[in-house]
């Protein structure tokens, strides 16, 4: 029974950003609405299991341009996030998980070009989504 605690962090950050899978929240914004549920769950656990969420790939972490804070977004296809760059909407926090062909070609491109080798478990290309450039129209 000694992984208790450890496991019900886990569930209970994996089941709310579930829940919430369009959305990003800091570490403290987590802590928050975890706590709420009186899981006994404390700061530091939480944390842990964070940082352990995104070494799996569970989670996708990242910094936003204008702020200091660490967002974190649950990952669908978690287990391969970490071969892949992603994309993130700068208006609505979408993220988008760049799989397609033309991709590798870009990644290619870059060593050839630029001797670039991306690491492409830390890239995130930022942009405006279609839905946001839409209403941003009207
Ligand atoms: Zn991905
Ligand atoms: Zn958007």
């Amino acid at each position: 029974m000694k992984n208790t605690y450890k496991t019900k962090a886990r569930e209970v950050i994996v089941a709310y950003l579930k829940e919430h899978i369009e959305q990003r929240f800091t570490a403290r914004e987590i802590f928050e609405a975890v706590s709420k549920e009186d899981t006994g769950v404390n700061r530091t656990t939480i944390y842990r299991n964070l940082d352990r969420l995104c070494e799996t790939g569970e989670l996708l972490r990242f910094k936003e341009p204008n702020r200091e804070a660490w967002y974190y977004q649950y990952s669908e296809d978690h287990e391969h996030c970490d071969k892949h760059m992603h994309a993130q909407c700068s208006e609505c926090g979408k993220v988008f998980h760049l799989e397609k062909p033309f991709m590798d070609s870009f990644e290619e491109g870059m060593l050839r070009e630029y001797g670039i080798d991306i690491d492409p478990a830390k890239t995130i290309i930022i942009g405006k989504c279609s839905k946001c450039r839409r209403m941003k129209k009207k």
